[in-house]
């Protein structure tokens, strides 16, 4: 037993108990090494077989053909907003397109409009970010031949997700920030040209970054970049030009084996992420309207589930309500404000049960008021 919280933290995120918990026997002392994690050199064999097995078993469940590297950088997804465009906009005589469905895809836009032209290829804003666009909407936009085409296949604070990869023009390639939904379900990496994740969600710790990128693409990178900003000295030297983030290494590397050994893969990874996520939408679905989803049915997050109350002192008393539940983090973003839910892949089926029972609960008790 322990006295953990269901704790629904948008990331860095819930992570899978027995990963932490052999996190917590290897801390002090790695068994056959007699030093802790934090302590051991990026160069000892021990970390050679642990940065292996990160990468092998990432290839395996997410079936990244021989064509794709993957690497494994640092500065969050956030410096991957500047490194896409550095790498495959800058000089160039094409504009990238950036769909914008929500604030992280606008954030990395931001980004690639200081290193070339980027252009807006669709934009939810006006909705009020609430859907993603269908992949009719996407290629009537996208007429003029891109650089790539960028999108932010969950928008972790508005609860819109793409449902499945959405098609890019021939020779157009697809960049993802997958950062909030990877490793939650199957995805056709060989359909993207980059497909890039902070690991803080479903991945691990903070600190890495996995990138994962088509080995043509890398012939159109300019020469003169900064040499960490340069996907090819992650390619060229195993992701160990520098000192990687060697523990965050360590625990993204546990996360896959949990994933592939005691989930049993992506597909039942989904399975269980649906499952969670029925929990709680029918719980908003089946309230009358006292509680208001953000996001249209068809762009429903299965990771961020966002949705609003009658009104903000509502909202204020059901977040601290359910702390004193044992159920917390679930206080939106201050830019949206409403509820929250993170349910990636660590939260268990028992947490969004609970999290269904005390929503159902608190609107019975507020109809019984009103
Ligand atoms: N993209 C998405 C979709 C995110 O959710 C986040 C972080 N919440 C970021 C980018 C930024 O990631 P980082 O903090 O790792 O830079």
């Amino acid at each position: 037993m322990n006295d953990r919280v269901v704790n629904f933290a948008a990331g860095p995120a819930t992570l899978p108990l027995p990963v932490l918990e052999q996190v917590q026997r290897d801390l002090v002392s790695l068994p056959g090494i007699g030093a802790s994690a934090l302590e051991v050199s990026h160069r000892s064999p021990w970390f050679e077989d642990v940065i292996g097995e990160a990468e092998a078993n990432l290839r395996s469940l997410l079936v990244i053909p021989d064509s794709h590297h993957v690497v494994f950088c640092q500065g969050g997804a956030s410096l991957q907003f500047s490194m896409v465009p550095m790498n495959f906009l800058r000089g160039g005589d094409r504009a990238a397109a950036y769909v914008v469905t929500g604030s992280w895809s606008g954030k990395a836009l931001a980004e690639a409009e200081k290193e070339g032209t980027a252009r807006v290829a669709w934009s939810g804003k006006e909705a009020g970010f609430v859907r993603v666009p269908t992949d009719d909407e996407l290629a009537g936009a996208l007429t003029e031949p891109a650089a790539y085409l960028h999108v932010t296949s969950n928008e972790t604070i508005h609860g819109v997700e793409f449902p499945t990869t959405p098609a890019a023009p021939a020779g157009v390639p697809l960049m993802a920030d997958a950062s909030s939904d990877f490793l939650s379900r199957p995805v056709d990496v060989a359909a993207h040209g980059l497909l890039y994740a902070g690991a803080q969600k479903n991945a691990g710790p903070a600190g890495v970054t996995i990138a994962i990128v088509r080995d043509d693409l890398l012939a159109r990178i300019p020469d003169g970049l900064p040499t960490v900003l340069d996907y090819r000295t992650y390619v060229t030297n195993g992701s160990m030009y520098n000192t990687p983030p060697v523990f965050a290494i360590y625990v993204l590397m546990l996360v896959t084996r949990w994933l592939t050994h005691e989930v049993g893969g992506l597909e039942k990874q989904l399975e269980h992420n649906r499952e969670k996520a029925a929990l709680v939408y029918d719980a908003i679905d089946g309230s009358d309207g006292f509680y208001r989803g953000h996001a249209d049915v068809g762009s429903r997050s299965l990771m961020n589930l966002t949705w609003r109350l009658p009104s903000e002192e509502l909202e204020r008393r059901f977040v601290r309500e359910a702390a004193d539940a044992g159920l917390v983090e679930l206080k939106g973003h201050r830019s949206v404000g409403g509820i929250r839910a993170s349910l990636y892949n660590a939260m268990p089926l028992a947490g969004a049960q609970a999290l269904a029972d005390f929503m159902r609960t608190f609107a019975d008790a507020e109809h019984v008021s009103a």
